[in-house]
């Protein structure tokens, strides 16, 4: 059998491709290396807890498209991400707002606060050239030191000075006292995990699971007149201009016979020392109940370990400074030349996206493909 399609990788740039093109009546194969669907927002069920098994997927958007379209696939529920710093044992409210500057300086007004980081944003004259200099511009030194420094160090492994500011421009600052994380006009969790979601957008679809593309490629490739492929790009040219570098997550995870063990979905640990960037505790992402409302007796925590990715690892963050940068532009030019294939998604386009904006691509593109 001839397939339209050949979809590489069951995350959400393939499963939205794949919805799409079904819907406008392609033949559709979707194959993925994993024994399971839902790539990197794929959630397991222990105890009753939807666990986020590659790491805390939050969804969050502006664009009601994109809500509209994500909600027919699940139910949200009206989780509002809030995490917790803690720096050496003190605690402090994130993203950077006026509960964090009154704990850290303990100001009371918003012209208080404004006036703090006035005075320390002096320092930075000019255009902020590195993530250093655009954190202290943002929030000024106490702030950068305490809250930023650290655990930026860890989560990509390179000095906050050979770091691009945009990375921290997706924290908000605000002088107010709101501890919701995303400024986004649409937020929650799918309500019975995001596997359910990704399940109910492949309704009717063939999968194949346990089946790598690249060590059979050829014969995969026969398969379909067209392949949307969603994994490293790099990978895809067998590395021949070079390896483009990722960071990898590590998910040390613990069962705990107690209902309640930090008190929040994510706390993150933002000094230098201790190994862990984070740790979810995945049950408040559900406000602690089961599917009948029912409080939980266990918990499941994750700590997140940061570390390079080297082969054999999963890739998870691309590292968009200014070298692998130039490096894709090369990569993206010999994938423009590959006619029959379309690269997409965070490791395809090798590009720090959220969900919302992986779905908005991916509509897009089938869009503009699927006539
Ligand atoms: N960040 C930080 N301190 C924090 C949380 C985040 O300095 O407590 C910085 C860090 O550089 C990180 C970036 O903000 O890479 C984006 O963090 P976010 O949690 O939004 O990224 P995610 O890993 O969830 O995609």
């Amino acid at each position: 059998m001839k397939y339209d399609y050949l979809i590489v990788g069951s995350g959400l740039y393939g499963a939205v491709f794949a919805h799409e093109a079904t819907k406008k009546g392609k033949q559709v194969l979707v194959i993925d290396k994993r024994p399971n669907i839902a790539g990197n927002i794929f959630t397991e069920k222990i105890e009753g807890i939807n666990v986020h098994k590659y790491g805390a997927h939050i969804f969050h958007t502006n664009n009601k498209e994109v809500w509209e379209y994500i909600t027919q696939f699940a139910e949200f529920n009206r989780f509002t991400n809030s995490p917790v710093a803690n720096y050496k044992g003190e605690l402090y409210s994130l993203p950077f707002n006026m509960y964090t500057f009154n704990k850290m300086w303990g100001v009371v007004t918003p012209e208080e606060a404004a006036e703090k980081i006035a005075e320390q944003r002096k320092e930075i004259t000019g255009e902020p050239k590195n993530l250093e200099e655009q954190a202290i511009s943002l929030v000024g030194r106490d702030i950068y030191e305490k809250l930023i420094k650290g655990y930026t160090e860890k989560q990509w492994g390179r000095d906050c000075k050979e770091l691009p500011s945009f990375i921290i421009k997706r924290l908000p600052v605000r002088l107010t006292f709101d501890n919701n994380y995303f400024n986004a006009l649409y937020q929650g969790i799918p309500i019975g995990g995001y596997t359910k979601m990704v399940e109910n957008m492949l309704d009717g679809i063939e999968v194949r699971l346990n089946t790598n593309y690249l060590e059979n490629k050829a014969e995969l490739d026969s398969l379909a007149d067209k392949v949307v492929y969603t994994g490293p790009i790099d990978a895809y040219f067998n590395f021949s201009l070079g390896t483009l570098e990722y960071r990898s997550v590590r998910f040390e995870n613990e069962l705990l016979d107690i209902p309640n063990f930090q008190g929040n979905a994510a706390v993150n640990y933002t000094d230098r020392e201790t190994p862990w960037t984070r740790i979810i505790e995945h049950k408040w992402f559900e406000f602690g109940k089961d599917t009948d409302g029912n409080d939980l007796p266990k918990t499941v925590i994750s700590r997140e370990f940061s570390s390079e990715w080297k082969p054999g690892d999963e890739p998870y963050y691309p590292v968009n400074d200014e070298k692998n940068s130039a490096l894709y532009m090369e990569y993206k030019k010999l994938a423009e030349q590959e006619k029959n294939v379309i690269f997409g998604g965070r490791l395809g386009e090798y590009k720090y996206y959220d969900m919302d904006a992986v779905i908005a691509a991916a509509l897009e593109r089938a869009e503009a493909e699927i006539l």
